[in-house]
């Protein structure tokens, strides 16, 4: 014999079913808008994919009908940094700041600290960014291992001479001897037209340290 319903069973489990519906239109919708954000700061589409979760056929059909995305993977370590220049790593370093900030003393999620911390970063620069967003990328995921990409390879290190934090290799104990990349700004800045062109009538310094 079939055991009588309860009356109430079936409300329940339609609100049930109407709560986690509108949750999860709520994480969708979030997680589009999220991705706007990123293709407009020149992510890309794979980029796009793994820091929303959202399927590429997707990605494609919403956003990269009209713009193309620029061919490529992520890149795989942050041996460019290293090689940079001086004017490179220092807008890496204050990249790297604001992330770790809104990431680890303001609790963002990390796909919004990224996308936070590059707006920033961008309002920052008198000229156009020398990070891309593809770099700013790849920095999130060296400093704090995220999206999957392995045990962190760059640290935030605190100079002993101008108090500013820039990026090294995790573990470098040497960092200090290596010379601080916002000292160097500062001791060639007078007779460098394009550290001054990057950060015209700016402290340098304080740019640096006040970016927290
Ligand atoms: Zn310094």
């Amino acid at each position: 014999m079939a055991t009588p319903r309860c009356p109430r069973q079936r409300p329940a489990r339609s609100r049930r079913s109407a709560i986690m519906g509108s949750l999860y239109a709520e994480t969708h919708i979030r997680a589009l808008q999220l991705a706007k954000q990123c293709v407009d700061m020149g992510a890309r589409i794979r980029t796009v994919s793994r820091i929303t979760g959202l399927e590429l056929p997707m990605l494609r059909s919403m956003f990269y009908q009209d713009t193309s995305s620029a061919p490529g993977r992520w890149l795989e370590s942050s041996d460019w940094y290293h090689r940079s220049s001086v004017v490179d790593r220092a807008e890496a370093s204050i990249f790297a700041v604001i992330f770790d900030t809104l990431l680890v003393e303001h609790g963002y999620r990390p796909s919004e600290a990224l996308v936070g911390a590059y707006r920033l970063y961008q309002e920052r620069c008198a000229l156009a960014p020398a990070i891309p967003f593809e770099r700013a990328f790849n920095l999130a995921c060296e400093m704090h291992g995220i999206w999957d990409s392995g045990p962190p390879q760059l640290a935030l290190h605190n100079c002993r001479r101008c108090h500013s934090r820039y990026l090294v290799a995790a573990g470098d104990q040497t960092a200090d001897l290596g010379g601080c990349v916002f000292c160097k700004l500062l001791k060639r800045y007078h007779r460098d037209p394009h550290i001054q062109a990057h950060f015209v009538a700016q402290n340098v310094v304080a740019i640096a340290s006040n970016v927290g």
